[in-house]
């Protein structure tokens, strides 16, 4: 058994080798110089300060880039993907192990590793020939919109096919003129196949002249594929890994924040040219490959808006590659504003490039350089004159309350869940209603509670996603302080853009609570049996997942366990849920822009609850609310679906009793 083995360079003279190794040389170190010279742009951008962990690093390339996490689902492009990826990797490293057995100090490659080995390389191979087939086949026949394509790809996918099947045909070119005998055989079993059908009665001298041009073939095309890596798609392979790796560890709901000494030092509030971006953005937009996952996603794409996350990413990626300039000459304004900072670009991309950064980014130039009119502006005046984008006075903070006895930290100081009303729930009439729900629920449950009242100001997160990143930051500093003055420690709210800012945004400025969603808080005191469950059989419900609790905070058992609590109706759930929920249209500010009805998301969303055949459509979230009660409203057949948020549908359980 230990003398299992096989030639290699067998048939390929000592000056041939040196011809080879002198390609292969110049192959590798070709991408590796016009790589360093891609670096080199790269580091032209501005450091991020941020600090990375090699354990995260390592844990990112393990799930992301060896498992792929982000490509597994039930499609042809990601079982063509894991066939290239896993045949390509098998390959490589096979290579590289024979390269060392061959020219080290110890020869390994012979006995059981050497069986093993030859097996392995040949079930790889074949997984590699099927996904380039697979790739051509779906280029050719089923190629989504979105997918990034032109002509060279088919020269790039003839390329790894030619690997493949060169591979090939040299084991079974060698195998058939050293006469392996068959148990050894049997190990490399394409060669063997094409040897016992394709090769039979080929004389021995044809099969060496034709395995000495096999072998040239493939070693050239393999020099042809290393040479192509840095000017093609197949750039992805680098770049993608070190993105992965190198991205900033945060939460997915955290902005960068800008400081005054950034601006002072840069004389620039955001981004306007394409090197005031970090080098890690930089990176990030070579590690594109064009799969349009992020498009497929993207609200503002489905509702025919001018944006489409992957070609931010080209565009930009095309004024790097031009030497630099002004972001604004390649991204629209109308783009970066139709952005609703949903965050689905960001969870569907698989090589983890923050196309929200990026927008937000370029947002903040533009309100720097006041190149925001109409309502949105508004909103950001009334936020900074009124603390609210209502433009109400802030003394009308507990209007919704009337009624019900709940007491502010003035009169309740010794809280011990402060329940963040936010301003949806403060001032918009409808959703006032899911502010006087969730009280009446935490009274019945006995939660010892308090509000600020008129103490109460926005967040900021709708200054912060339009882009106002100071007048943000100032709402945050004075929020903190008045929080940190009543010591509040348990922050509970109805609303998910406020859960995320406090919860992920506000320990930059010094906050840091432990805060819950209602629908979390509401859900644990059902599981503590403090509120009791509903007996009505009514009808079918659906759940819209707000972006903000389940996406971007990953919360998404919470809202079903408390609408299981509500009803015991049949609950079904729309085809995008979950973390893959469909944005309603309000977020990154949207909710304050004008909208044409031709272009509203919420209409999309709509049909898609409608779709279920639920009569019911619930919640979590004041801005969701109000967006799908317009979008029902605005879709045939949704006039009569009654849209609820989930303290809403948990208190009219005991109507229903
Ligand atoms: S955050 Fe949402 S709306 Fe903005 S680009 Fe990404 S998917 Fe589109
Ligand atoms: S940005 Fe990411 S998801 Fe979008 S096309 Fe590029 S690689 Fe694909």
């Amino acid at each position: 058994m230990n003398d299992a083995t096989r030639e290699v360079f067998g048939n390929i003279a000592p000056w041939m080798q040196v011809v080879f190794f002198g390609i292969m040389a110049l192959s590798i170190g070709w991408p590796v110089w016009q790589v360093w010279t891609r670096a080199r742009l790269w580091r032209k951008g501005q450091r991020d300060g941020f600090e990375r962990s090699w354990r995260v690093r390592i844990q990112r390339l393990i799930i992301y880039a060896l498992a792929q996490k982000r490509v597994h689902r039930k499609s042809l492009g990601a079982l063509l993907h894991l066939l290239l990826f896993s045949g390509f990797v098998v390959l490589t490293i096979g290579t590289t192990l024979l390269a060392i057995a061959h020219d080290g100090p110890y020869d390994f490659h012979h006995g059981w590793y050497y069986l093993i080995y030859e097996l392995t390389m040949d079930v790889f191979g074949v997984a590699f020939i099927i996904g380039c087939l697979l790739a051509m086949y779906r280029r050719a026949f089923h190629r989504k919109p979105s997918l990034g394509h032109n002509k060279s790809d088919w020269w790039l996918l003839g390329l790894l096919l030619s690997l493949g099947v060169t591979g090939f045909a040299v084991e079974a070119l060698r195998m058939h003129y050293t006469h392996v005998q068959p148990w050894l055989a049997h190990w490399s079993t394409v060669g063997w196949l094409i040897d016992t059908t394709l090769l039979r009665g080929l004389d021995i001298g044809t099969a060496r002249t034709l395995h000495l041009a096999a072998w040239w073939l493939h070693a050239i095309l393999v020099a042809a594929f290393f040479a192509t890596i840095p000017v093609s798609r197949f750039l992805h392979v680098i770049t993608g890994p070190a993105n992965i790796a190198g991205r900033p560890e945060r939460p997915m709901g955290a902005l960068i924040p800008l400081t005054i000494e950034e601006v002072e030092r840069t004389g620039r509030t955001g981004v306007n040219t394409i090197f005031n971006f970090t080098r890690q953005q930089l990176l990030s937009l070579d590690a594109c490959m064009e799969c349009g996952r992020c498009e497929d996603a993207c609200p503002a794409t489905a509702s025919n808006k001018p944006l489409s996350p992957k070609a931010v990413v080209i565009d930009l990626r095309g004024l790097m590659s031009r030497g630099g300039g002004d972001v604004h000459t390649a991204i629209r304004d109308e783009t970066l504003w139709a952005c609703t900072m949903c965050q689905a670009c960001v969870e569907e991309c698989p090589v983890l490039i923050g196309h929200v950064d990026l927008i937000s980014d370029m947002r903040r130039d533009l309100i720097g350089e006041g190149k925001l009119s109409g309502p949105p502006t508004k909103a950001l005046q009334q936020i900074s004159n009124q603390s609210n984008p209502y433009g109400r006075p802030n003394s009308e903070r507990l209007v919704w309350a009337e009624g019900l006895d709940v007491l502010t930290v003035d009169v309740n100081p010794g809280f011990e869940y402060l329940l963040w009303v936010g301003c949806a729930a403060s001032f918009d009439p409808r959703a006032q209603k899911v502010a006087r729900a969730t009280a009446q629920l935490f009274k019945e449950a006995k939660v010892n509670f308090a509000v600020l009242g008129a103490k109460e100001s926005c967040t900021g997160d709708p200054a912060r996603r339009i882009g106002d990143e100071f007048l943000y930051q100032q709402l945050a500093q004075a929020n903190v302080e008045t929080l940190t003055r009543h010591k509040a420690k348990k922050i509970v709210t109805p609303c998910p853009h406020c859960y995320n800012t406090l919860k992920n945004e506000y320990p930059q400025f010094g906050g840091q609570y432990e805060v819950q969603h209602h629908s979390q808080l509401l859900a644990q005191l059902i599981g503590a049996g403090r509120l009791s469950n509903g007996t009505s059989t009514g009808e079918p419900v659906t759940l819209h997942d707000p972006c903000y609790l389940a996406r971007v905070n990953r919360e998404v058992d919470a809202t079903r366990t408390v609408i299981g609590a509500a009803t015991d109706a049949q609950f079904r759930e729309m085809p995008r849920h979950g973390k893959k929920t469909f944005c309603c249209g309000a977020g990154g500010g949207r909710m304050w822009f004008d909208e044409s009805p031709a272009q509203r998301v919420s209409c999309l969303r709509a049909q898609e609850a409608l779709a279920t055949g639920a009569r019911t459509l619930a919640t979590a979230c004041p801005f969701c609310l109000n967006m799908m009660t317009d979008g029902m409203a605005g879709t045939q057949g949704g006039e009569k679906t009654k849209v609820l948020d989930i303290a809403e549908l948990l208190l009219s359980r005991q109507n229903a009793k």
